[in-house]
């Protein structure tokens, strides 16, 4: 069983002062509203509820952290649920707050080891996935993007959709030899594909080996 299937509710944060102090290491999930990104937490988890997606701008500016314990209870990592962007009809001072508290937190968050970057496959990369790249890659952390609901795209789409967004971040990365490894993959989380994948690049950065103490069920 994976590691991070014990992820529990930590705590919900809106100003970067009330951010945990824990020096431990945190993954941070990102993507535009409606891309799965909710989705995927909870397949990667393996819960039905961790994560919930809301549609109603106001409830979904915050950052949602979830931790992950050891046996004796004592935190391990923690799994940090962005808010999700892209709303159309945002109020200015919402925008203004969010995009603080997200290029901040990406800028200058220590613990973070890496961002998982939710995009959907019938769109691709957007000016506002753009952005996060943007505000993060200059830290040289890795991004890994998953390229959710696969399932609605035949092969040929599959395939052009992850060549478009993986020459992107070729580009990104040859241009600026000083960011960290930009990868994707491909991820449906109805077919449930690219799971294992998306969890050992998660473990791997969130530095649990195999003998990890972990509460088992
Ligand atoms: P969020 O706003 O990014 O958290 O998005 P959600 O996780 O709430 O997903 C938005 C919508 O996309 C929901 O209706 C999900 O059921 C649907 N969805 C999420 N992941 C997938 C997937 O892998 N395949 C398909 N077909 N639909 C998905």
């Amino acid at each position: 069983m994976s590691k991070i299937q014990q992820a529990k509710f930590f705590v919900t944060v809106n100003h970067l002062v009330d951010l945990p102090k824990e020096s431990i290491p945190e993954i941070a999930f990102a993507g535009r509203s409606n891309a799965g990104k909710s989705t995927a937490i909870n397949i990667l988890c393996n819960q039905k509820r961790l994560a919930f997606s809301s549609k109603t701008p106001g409830r979904t500016q915050h950052i949602n952290y979830f931790c992950i314990p050891d046996k004796e209870d004592v935190p391990l990592g923690h799994l940090v649920d962005l808010p999700g962007y892209g709303y159309a009809r945002v109020d200015f001072n919402i925008k203004a707050h969010w995009e603080k508290l997200l290029s901040t937190y990406l800028q200058e968050r220590a613990q973070l080891k890496g961002m998982v970057l939710i995009v959907d496959s019938r769109r691709g990369f957007t000016d506002l996935d753009r952005n996060m790249l943007a505000w993060f890659c200059p830290t040289g952390k890795p991004v890994h993007v998953l390229v959710t609901k696969a399932d609605k795209l035949n092969q040929s789409e599959k395939a052009l959709v992850l060549k478009s967004v993986g020459d992107e971040l070729k580009s990104l990365n040859s241009n600026n030899p000083k960011f960290g490894l930009l990868t994707a993959q491909l991820f449906s989380s109805i077919k449930r594909l690219g799971i294992e994948e998306a969890d050992d690049l998660v473990c791997n950065w969130l530095g649990f080996s195999e003998d990890t103490q972990i509460i088992s069920t």
